[in-house]
């Protein structure tokens, strides 16, 4: 039969793809319920949809740091039944952490880390009851390796990494499974925010070497980087239905072939200096290595979509 997917974080970039493409199964394999905190921006979503609306999509609401919003939104589901989560709600915050309260911080972690967790709590009595499940986190390549001015996000992402590996040890007894889904840059509305952000921000208390790291070295370096090896959200959404579809889907994938080489140096050596110093050195010292390297990529990634060799 049918499979019951819900998904949070919809109204936009990688949470509202996920859903159509679900909703659009060749096989009418899914009925997705596609969430999201204010129903008011649900144009969009309904748009893509098109006429899967109603019948392989519905949307409902779901603000994933609210107890009552969830439960609300599980007991309207018939037999409260989900077989696949795909937890998506996230949001960044760059910036030297001298010009953020413990407020700020504590507010990313609230969505990425706590409402994920707490829409997992909500679901998995009856997942394992049923003794089936499937429970997807869109964590982030930042989960794995940090990346300078984005230390609570990527504290954030890698806390729902360690929360997911723990878990998914317990949960293989049930028969339940758990995909980290790690993308690199996407080019969504998430990076967008994010550079609007910081540029109404004074950066109280951050002294000017730091501000202009920030302003003239991670700044630039971040636009190029997404303007240069940034994936679609499609694509994203493409490998997580991918791992949707899976009879016994992995732990985890990356979705971006291109950033792997920078997540695997601290596995390549165990003293960890060779990721520090390597990401330190081609952010401060050897930026035309930096721009060569994204130009190569860059060369490396036309290549790729024209089918001349294939990334794996
Ligand atoms: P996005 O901003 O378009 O999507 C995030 C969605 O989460 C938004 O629709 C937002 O309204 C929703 N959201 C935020 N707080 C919520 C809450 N309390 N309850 C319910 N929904 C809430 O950006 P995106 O790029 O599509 O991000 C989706 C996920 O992908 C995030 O978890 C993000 O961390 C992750 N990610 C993004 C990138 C990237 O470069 N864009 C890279 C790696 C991972």
């Amino acid at each position: 039969g049918q499979k019951t997917v819900l998904v949070t974080g919809c109204s936009s970039g990688i949470g509202l793809k996920i859903a159509v493409r679900l909703a659009k199964d060749p096989q009418r394999r899914y009925q997705v319920i596609a969430t999201m905190r204010d129903l008011r921006k649900k144009g969009s979503l309904e748009e893509a949809a098109g006429d899967c609306m109603g019948s392989t999509l519905m949307v409902a609401q779901l603000d994933v740091c609210s107890d009552e919003s969830v439960t609300r939104c599980l007991t309207a589901i018939p037999h409260c039944r989900v077989d696949v989560v795909v937890n998506n709600a996230g949001v960044g915050q760059i910036g030297p952490i001298e010009s953020l309260t413990i407020d700020d911080m504590k507010k990313v972690f609230e969505t990425n880390f706590f409402g994920t967790v707490r829409v997992i709590k909500a679901v998995l009595p009856d997942m394992k009851r049923k003794r089936s499940g499937h429970i997807v986190v869109i964590s982030s390549v930042m989960g794995l390796q940090g990346v300078m001015f984005n230390d609570v996000y990527a504290a954030s992402k890698f806390a729902i990494e360690g929360f997911c590996e723990s878990l998914a040890v317990q949960l293989l007894q049930f028969n339940i499974f758990v995909s980290m889904v790690e993308p690199g840059p996407v080019n969504t509305g998430f990076e967008v925010k994010l550079m609007e952000e910081v540029s109404w921000s004074d950066f109280p208390g951050t002294d000017t070497e730091t501000l202009r790291c920030f302003k003239e070295t991670y700044l630039p370096a971040a636009r190029e980087i997404f303007a240069t090896i940034g994936q679609s959200p499609e694509t994203v959404a493409k490998v997580t239905a991918d791992l949707i579809s899976m009879e016994r889907p992995d732990f985890r994938r990356q979705t971006n072939p291109l950033y792997t080489p920078l997540t695997a140096l601290k596995y390549a050596d165990k003293t960890g200096n060779l990721s520090v110093r390597t990401l330190y050195n081609l952010m401060f010292r050897h930026r035309m290595l930096f721009r060569l390297s994204l130009g190569f990529l860059k060369c490396l990634t036309c290549s790729c979509f024209h089918g001349r060799i294939s990334p794996t």
